[in-house]
């Protein structure tokens, strides 16, 4: 989050002093005006607040001491879902009439650009109301104010107004009219506000779409749940499937149905103090885990629990050290977890490959097969989005997937940004997000998925033109990936000539570096970086695909100073999800297969490979049939887990086989890699991999640990990537180095290059707001064009 300007505190004697306070950010449909009338009234000010299209003005009278309090406390008791960008402060000497006591003036609804906010999960006050028996929202499961509640998920047009939402259909009772226009009010202008007279409504249904209950739809649940069933459970921006986290059979019923064998699941706790009983859990990250976002954090397993705790199955996350929590995100997740008083499993709804169920009919016609019961109800989710990952690195949050709770807030570029034109950038075809660059700020989709997939590239198609509405964005200029192939590129060639505006292509790395640059605000015209990214595929200058660079960058252009040694993808695309494929190109490369069979013929490893049909595979990379040349270091890891027998013939899902290999690790074997890894060559800006594929060999053969061998190459690894950091900040005088990239969501990795950077005397900028992954790309796309754009302008106006 930006930290706001600071502000001009004037010293001035008068006795009376008048100002105007523009205060600029998310600062509108958050309760903003009432907290400043609060403010104003326990200081005793006069004046006004209201809502412009410039953000919250206010006009103020009083002694400047208490003016200069009233804006301290406005940035200290800013409402929960407020981000203050700027403050603005000016005398204010025309003769302004101001009122007895201060006042919130109403808005002029035309002007004002009230934004598109993030949904939010319940607030404490709304969940105080929900178990109080007193209250007339007791257990009412879609209560909510102007602090915490549904946003993207129900919108369809701005500007942001009840008949704009899913909430249309529901007609206000007077109770809640009275509150949603009493401007002292928590709900005043809560567009979802809600009760349980004139709001949406729960039912459970079988899988036929049989009614079962209504008014104790969710104690029912909760009772299945117990009971060892699966239930679908419509949630804020999509469907999930739960199942109780200690029942092993619930969860292999649940991993058979949806045919995921492996794949960890996500979890639900009451609150931070049950997460506690099976994670370790740092300050921060109960904070994050506690906050309006309410993200999934992949969290330290304990190794020790109290006996008194339910045990959890052993299959949510097996051969993982984490579990992903989160905590309830709506009071209908508040009502059932507090029915059940332990973790469920709640993973996103949807079968193979495409993105959640969103609609009732949908959920009841695709998981038919899944689910036991369905937990509907009828409040529409117009937009999908699913829940946001986090993990922490290094004492701070990186995100695995950025979607609900924190899309479609924006990011403030450096100020340079102001003068670009209003951009459009697409994204990468994996992981995807698009971006929207308008008046100095990025506006990042919610996490989407991969293209490839129909539904998930209709699902993209919506919220591109939803985007586009809500932001009121009309592009001037388009940019994509340079891979030929991407349904993104496609997607962008096709509006850029349906609406006439230049297209752009960005190199894949380049991006990723810039989007690292833009979001740590770094300035337009500050020296270039040295830009390491290590992933697993992206669209290279040469053509071929890189994934293991180091680049001297900025955000106009870079230039590929030094790689990973490039070795064949055999069978394409194939090999990304047949990790003994990356093996056996490896060792083919780097040592010549002859030569290990030679000096390893009695190791598991050769016997394994030797059942595959390597002729073929021989022929294909001889007459370079189907073998595209990579630099990936992504392939590298999968080769690595392959040769120590993890995930060898297949994975499940992207990086599996190198988390597999990181956890292995152990403290101890850790301490001893300090002294004792593997060798990797550089020669003329080639990183050679060859000497650590011997040293790897040896220890197999050896019978070396598996703790050993990992331990032995995440630091080796380590170490050569600061070895040419190095030699090559130092031969081009850089400063500041970036990490990007997919494979630096490795913890082990990031942490030990970061902290011998930083040691050594570099600036190393990371991911914080947007992922280190391909879902990260769009952002750099973006900046790119508008640098490159603006330095054009420049170079015409001299
Ligand atoms: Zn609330
Ligand atoms: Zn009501």
């Amino acid at each position: 989050m930006k930290k706001p300007k600071k502000t001009n505190l004037k010293v001035m004697k008068k006795a009376v002093s008048t100002e105007k306070i523009i205060v600029s950010g998310i600062v509108q449909g958050v309760g903003f005006r009432p907290t400043v009338w609060r403010i104003a009234q326990t200081l005793q000010l006069q004046g006004d607040v209201s809502n412009t299209g410039d953000g919250v003005v206010i006009h103020v009278k009083g002694s400047q001491q208490k003016i200069n309090q009233f804006v301290q406390r406005i940035i200290s008791y800013k409402p929960p879902l407020a981000r203050i960008d700027n403050i603005e402060r000016s005398d204010l000497i025309s003769t302004y009439s101001f009122f007895e006591s201060f006042t919130i003036l109403a808005s002029t609804k035309t002007s004002i650009n009230t934004g598109v906010m993030a949904d939010a999960a319940t607030c404490k006050a709304c969940f105080t109301e929900i178990f109080d028996t007193n209250n007339h929202r007791f257990q009412y499961p879609f209560t909510n104010c102007t602090h915490c509640g549904p946003r993207l998920s129900i919108i369809r047009n701005i500007p942001y107004d009840r008949e704009q939402t899913s909430m249309a259909n529901f007609l206000l009772c007077e109770r809640c009219n009275d509150e949603y226009t009493t401007e002292s009010n928590r709900r005043f202008h809560a567009q979802p506000n809600a009760c349980i007279n004139c709001g949406p409504q729960c039912s459970l249904v079988d899988k036929f779409g049989n009614k079962i209950a209504i008014e104790n739809a969710i104690s029912d649940v909760a009772q299945y749940l117990l009971a060892g069933k699966i239930i679908a459970i419509k949630g804020i921006g999509g469907f999930h499937l739960a199942a109780l986290a200690s029942n092993q059979q619930a969860v292999s019923t649940l991993r058979q149905r949806k045919c995921r064998p492996s794949k960890p699941f996500a979890l639900m706790a009451k609150d931070s103090c049950m997460v506690e009983k099976y994670c370790l859990l740092l300050k921060n990250e109960k904070a994050l885990l506690e906050s309006p976002a309410a993200p999934i954090i992949l969290l330290l397993k304990k190794k020790q629990q109290k006996k008194e705790n339910k045990k959890l199955a052993n299959n949510i996350a097996a051969d993982q050290n984490t579990l992903g929590f989160m905590l309830p995100n709506s009071p209908l997740h508040h009502l059932l977890l507090n029915s059940i008083d332990e973790p469920i499993i709640l993973t996103s709804a949807n079968i193979s490959h495409e993105p959640p169920c969103i609609s009732n009919d949908t959920a009841l016609d695709k998981l038919k097969d899944i689910a036991d019961f369905f937990l509907l109800h009828n409040r529409d989710i117009e937009n999908r989005v699913d829940d946001s990952v986090i993990r922490f690195i290094n004492g701070a949050p990186q995100f695995l997937r950025r979607a609900r709770g924190y899309a479609p807030q924006s990011i403030v570029l450096s100020s340079e940004f102001n003068e670009a034109p209003q951009i459009l950038a697409l994204g990468a075809d994996i992981k995807n997000t698009f971006c929207l660059l308008k008046n100095g700020q990025a506006i990042i989709s919610q996490h989407m998925g991969d293209l490839e997939n129909y539904a998930t590239y209709c699902d993209f198609r919506h919220n591109l033109t939803l985007y586009q509405r809500l932001f009121q964005h009309q592009p001037e200029h388009i940019a994509v990936d340079a891979h030929p192939e991407y349904s993104a590129n496609k997607t962008g060639s096709e509006i850029a000539l349906n609406q006439a505006v230049p297209l752009h292509t960005i190199q894949h790395h380049h991006a990723h570096i810039a989007s690292c640059l833009a979001e740590n605000n770094y300035r337009l015209n500050d020296k270039a970086v040295l830009g390491i990214v290590l992933d697993g595929l992206g669209y290279g200058e040469d053509k071929t695909l890189w994934g293991g660079e180091f680049l001297h960058a900025n955000y106009e252009k870079s230039n590929r100073l030094a790689f990973f040694k490039p070795v064949a993808l055999i069978g394409g695309t194939v090999a990304i999800k047949q990790p003994w494929r990356n093996l056996y190109a490896q060792l083919s490369t780097c040592l010549g297969w002859k030569w290990v069979k030679k000096h390893y013929n009695q190791t598991t490893l050769v016997n394994l490979l030797a059942e595959k049909p390597l002729k073929t595979l021989d022929a294909m990379l001889d007459k370079n049939i189907n073998c595209p040349l990579t630099s990936s270091v992504g392939r590298l890891f999968d080769a690595v887990a392959a040769a120590v027998g993890l995930c060898f013939e297949h994975i499940e899902y992207e990086g599996q086989a190198a988390i597999a290999l990181e956890n292995k690790i152990t403290k101890k074997a850790w301490k001893k890699a300090h002294f004792n890894f593997y060798p990797f060559s550089v020669s003329q800006g080639i990183v050679d991999s060859s000497p650590m594929w011997k040293a790897l060999l040896k220890d197999i053969s050896n019978a070396v640990s598996t703790a050993d061998i990992s331990a032995k190459f995440h630091k080796g690894l380590s170490l050569i990537i600061q070895d040419q950091t190095d030699e090559l900040t130092k031969k081009h005088t850089i400063e500041t180095v970036v990490l990007s990239g997919g494979v630096f969501q490795n913890k082990t990795l990031f942490e030990d290059v970061y902290n011998g950077l930083t040691t050594s005397g570099l600036c190393v900028l990371s991911h914080r707001h947007v992922s280190a992954n391909d879902g990260g790309i769009s952002l750099g796309q973006a900046v790119i064009v508008a640098a490159r754009l603006i330095k054009e302008n420049e170079s015409k106006r001299e």
